[in-house]
């Protein structure tokens, strides 16, 4: 007999076994747009499996058993190891046997960085932590490529679609006394012949240190220098950070001990070679953070159309509505940011690449917590505990806003982008021009736009930028409904805060019954 008191009544089901890039017009559509309308097969392949119950299980197994760090064996030897679940594993292999990893570097195709940037965003469903490794081995290859020795020697292996046979590649700039300045950094390169040099130092995030390669910044001494370092002997895992979020993912501090490392460019110009590492990362933090608000829009309209409250189901409630259709207008101008950014890639369009790629980053990445947090509270008390995936958003969330230049750096990147890179500005606002006269709101914003001049004033320019280019990849592209609310909710006079603050005058329903066709 069951309890009396035991009754399963009103409860939600999980989202799973869905088919994510089915559920996420926005992102079929952008596809196609954005010129990879030949990779939507294998998205769809790579939807269905990040949205099976089997990738969802794996995702929080590799979450729940975090890593452990061995660093000596029972005799006393180092052995310097993380000890990883198999189902991280399973995520990681899943990744690069997709080619999330090095597809535009393996078939440089036009389309190719939209089509990656695609699968990126749907396998992040399953685990935003492995998507940490990935995203350094894809960001690795064009500053690998300005050694080409080096690069024929790992440009290989980094790019193999065989997790047992291929490398993955990490990064280690960050030093405890300054991460964003990395000028400041101390540790030591010495030459030691033949375009080898022993590195000497610590570093205080090094993020999956079971990588085969690293890129690091060393002091040589024609100055800040990058280098090639093979993991093994003399780099030692000290520990692994006790993180808010990613806690699937390991990320450690590293002692060097006179590691063998070969120069990776011109010595004294580290910062310009790991430059162009960082530049794609900063485009996969765009992604992710997009990826993150696309699940938390998912989970959050999923959940309101299965639970009632005072007698009608949520997903009908107009409060309710407004708040997921902002959720959703918001998830929309990501996912179209990151896939219009990433065929600025595709196309080698460096003026609008660079300069977007700093406003994006900046934007992008700094809605993604207020949204986690709204998509959360859509869930009530149930978002709130751990099997519901919300709480694991929402720690996730603020990393890549951090990581690869955090909030007030990305700014401050925008005035030096300004002030240095003459062609950067014109090339972004002609991209927003494309949507002049088609909307009002947006007319006026592009009228009134002023980018920002000094570094008290940087975050407000960048802001206004980002919301330019967004509204026009919008009022270009997406339904009339989600276009006027995104001018009306982020342009217009009736502005608000939070989320859910739209004005009554927009088409939730219609927002909401796009946002998760399922
Ligand atoms: C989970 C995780 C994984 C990471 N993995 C790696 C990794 O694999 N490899 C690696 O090298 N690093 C890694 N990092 C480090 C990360 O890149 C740094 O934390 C980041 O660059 C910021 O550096 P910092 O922590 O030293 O902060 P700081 O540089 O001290 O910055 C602190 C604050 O000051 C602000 N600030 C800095 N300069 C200015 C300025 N001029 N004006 C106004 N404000 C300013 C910043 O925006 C920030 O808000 C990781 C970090 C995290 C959280």
């Amino acid at each position: 007999m069951p309890a009396l008191t035991h009754d399963v009544l009103n409860q939600s089901v999980p989202l799973e076994d869905v088919n994510l890039l089915d559920a996420d017009l926005a992102l079929r559509e952008g596809l196609e747009r954005e010129g990879a309308g030949w990779a939507v097969d294998r998205a769809r392949d790579t939807g269905a499996v990040a949205g099976s119950a089997e990738a969802q299980e794996h995702g929080r197994r590799a979450e729940r058993n975090e890593p452990r760090l061995v660093t000596h064996d029972r005799f006393g030897h180092r052995v310097d190891r993380v000890d990883l679940d198999p189902s991280w594993h399973w995520l990681l292999r899943g990744a690069v046997e997709r080619e999330i990893h090095a597809l535009p570097w393996r078939d440089p195709r036009p389309g190719a960085h939209v089509a990656r940037a695609a699968l990126e965003l749907l396998w992040t469903h399953a685990d935003a932590g492995v998507m940490c490794p990935v995203s350094m081995t894809y960001s690795a290859v064009p500053a690998l490529r300005r050694t080409p020795e080096l690069a024929a020697e790992w440009e290989p292996r980094l790019t193999l679609p065989d997790y047992d046979r291929g490398a993955l590649c990490g990064m280690a700039m960050t030093e405890k006394q300054g991460g964003s300045d990395v000028r400041a950094n101390t540790t030591r390169a010495d030459p030691a012949g033949d375009g080898w040099f022993e590195l000497t130092g610590h570093k205080w995030f090094c993020s999956y240190p079971p990588c085969d390669v690293f890129l690091v910044l060393a002091q040589a001494p024609a100055g800040l220098s990058c280098f090639l370092l093979e993991r093994g002997p003399g780099m030692e895992f000290q520990r692994l950070k006790d993180k808010l979020g990613t806690r699937s993912l390991p990320s450690a501090e590293v002692e060097f001990r006179g590691a063998a490392a070969r120069l990776l460019g011109d010595e004294g110009r580290g910062v310009a070679t790991i430059v162009e590492m960082v530049t794609h990362t900063r485009l996969d933090c765009v992604i992710g953070s997009a990826a993150g608000m696309r699940r938390g829009v998912a989970e959050a309209v999923h959940h309101a159309r299965h639970r009632s409250a005072f007698g009608r189901r949520l997903a009908e409630q107009p409060a309710m509505v407004n708040v997921l259709a902002d959720l959703a207008i918001e998830s929309e101008a990501a996912t179209a940011s990151a896939l219009r950014l990433a065929r600025a890639y595709d196309e080698n369009d460096a003026p609008l690449r660079r300069f977007a790629t700093a406003v994006l980053k900046y934007w992008v990445c700094k809605r993604a917590t207020p949204h986690a947090a709204e998509a959360l509270e859509c869930l009530g008390g149930n978002g709130y505990v751990e099997e519901s995936p919300m709480p694991r958003l929402l720690r996730d969330a603020p990393l890549n806003g951090i990581w690869e230049g955090s909030g007030n750096v990305m700014s401050l990147d925008v005035l030096r982008a300004l002030a240095r890179e003459p062609d950067g500005l014109p090339a972004f606002l002609a991209e927003c021009e494309l949507a002049r006269g088609g909307d009002a709101r947006l007319d006026a914003r592009l009228d009134a736009l002023e980018p920002p001049t000094d570094e008290w004033s940087a975050r407000r320019g960048v802001e206004d930028l980002a919301l330019a280019f967004q509204a026009s990849l919008l009022v270009r592209h997406a339904p009339p409904a989600v276009a006027d609310a995104f001018c009306a909710g982020r342009l217009g006079e009736a502005r608000g805060r939070a989320f859910g603050t739209l004005p009554a005058s927009v088409d939730g329903d219609a927002i909401v019954e796009r946002a998760l066709a399922t």
